[in-house]
């Protein structure tokens, strides 16, 4: 062990006085570029997001929000919604086949999949509420229970024992919404985004219909709203069925229920642990407000983001004034929404979306600074799909101290920035887009 040390110790002391060699008189910092975590060097990242489009959230959350300036990511059931092409249905065998077959062969792992997705369309009162529950349980990891329900459920039908209705739709409550209107909010810069035709416990779903569910919905929300919608989807329920997340990631690129990136530790709704001891670069901490959540708690979340930088809160709202599953009331939502907006130097409030891509972008992209005479160099390269990916992202760049004027070009267009000075020196903040021409820095003396 003795020599082994021995001889390594003249190498790393001929490394270190090589490293520092190669700097002489060169102010250290200069010429480094820093993709900052968040956009505008902000401290943390907010979502504001919706599911289910009940009236409320555009006919009161909305409003606020715009009032604010906030974007916020609407999770939308379309089914309902007047002129969508794809409507909540049952693709498979024929229902008599399934319910005959029923009286023969108990419901098994095997058969389950096909008679939850066939069960609330079987034309009888209050069938769907089976399929929710078998599916709840299944994503609980209870098959049993799932096929004891099914089970239960199709015996009432075979004895005769329910009430033949219209087809057993949910509704969640998107009346008078139409796609003209939700047009315009896109046109004002809020994502709209996947939830499904229906809002069915995706878990306990066969192949075609799981796939019905999820892709026509998004081939809807893309003809209606073109291609900048369809990049964000909630599965229902909060699942993260692994079945579910697989098919799922399939379709759209991102995904609240969970993502697919290592370096982002995911606190769902339920969650205790504090962001603060997630152990990775980025965690998404998911807060769900519910009817009795006091608004001094909503307050501390946001709290917490100022004191962190690894934070992105993605918040999670239901109903709104009375509409809706756990309503808040607006006057909260308008308070809690002030309170974002007092703190907004350090906060950044973006859609699913382009928080999402931010992230992906920094993590994706290699930056190089090279320095000549009066003018700085900086490459941004990633190797992300561009036409998904075209997000700017926040660099800093480490200035000499003597240079007092400058300018910032990207593709010979002037860019907008913030020259930081620091005890450490002084530095320009700026956005670049990734995988295009460099940024020229140049001193104007
Ligand atoms: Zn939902």
């Amino acid at each position: 062990m003795k020599e082994k040390y021995s001889i390594l110790l003249p190498v790393l002391v001929v490394m270190t006085s090589l490293l520092s060699a190669c700097s002489p008189g060169l102010n250290q910092k200069t010429g480094k570029t820093e993709i900052l975590k968040w956009k505008d060097g902000k401290r943390s990242a907010i979502s504001l997001t919706y599911d289910d489009g009940s009236i409320n959230q555009f006919r009161v959350a909305l409003p606020l929000m715009e009032e604010k300036g906030f974007p916020g990511t609407f999770f939308i059931n379309t089914g309902h919604i007047p002129g969508s092409e794809f409507k909540a249905r049952f693709i498979g065998r024929p229902f008599e086949e399934i319910i005959k077959e029923t009286a023969v062969v108990a419901t098994n792992p095997d058969n389950l999949f096909e008679r939850a997705s066939a069960v609330g369309y079987l034309g009888y009162r209050g069938l769907m509420d089976y399929h929710t529950r078998a599916g709840a349980s299944v994503d609980a990891g209870n098959m049993e229970r799932a096929c004891e329900i099914i089970d239960e459920a199709y015996a009432k039908v075979r004895a005769g024992n329910v009430q033949k209705i219209p087809a057993d739709d949910r509704y969640f409550g998107t009346d008078r919404l139409t796609w003209d209107e939700i047009r315009k909010f896109a046109s004002w810069g809020h994502e709209f985004a996947s939830h499904t035709i229906s809002h069915p416990r995706l878990a306990i779903l066969d192949e075609v219909n799981m796939l019905w569910e999820l892709e026509k919905c998004k081939e809807d929300i893309y003809r209606q709203l073109g291609p900048e919608h369809t990049f964000s989807c909630e599965c229902p329920y909060g699942t993260e069925n692994e079945r579910v997340m697989e098919y799922a990631l399939e379709i759209y690129a991102a995904l609240r229920n969970r993502m697919p990136e290592v370096y982002l530790a995911e606190l769902n709704r339920g969650s205790r642990v504090h962001p603060a001891e997630a152990d990775k670069p980025y965690v998404q901490w998911q807060r769900g407000p519910l009817s009795d959540t006091p608004l001094h708690r909503m307050k501390s979340w946001i709290d917490t983001c100022l004191v962190y930088n690894d934070i992105w809160l993605v918040l999670v709202f239901h109903g709104v004034d009375g509409v809706g599953w756990e309503a808040i009331s607006g006057d909260t939502l308008d308070n809690f929404f002030s309170y974002i907006k007092a703190n907004e130097d350090e906060l950044w409030v973006a859609t699913f979306q382009d928080v999402t891509k931010y992230m992906r972008e920094r993590m994706n992209s290699v930056v190089k600074t090279s320095r000549d005479r009066d003018q700085i160099q900086v490459n941004l390269s990633q190797n992300l799909d561009p036409r998904l990916y075209n997000l700017a992202l926040t660099l800093k760049t480490d200035l000499p101290d003597r240079w007092k004027e400058i300018s910032i070009s990207q593709n010979g267009l002037d860019l907008d920035y913030e020259i930081i000075s620091e005890k450490q020196g002084k530095s320009v903040m700026y956005p670049a887009l990734p995988g295009v021409n460099p940024v020229i820095i140049r001193s104007a003396k």
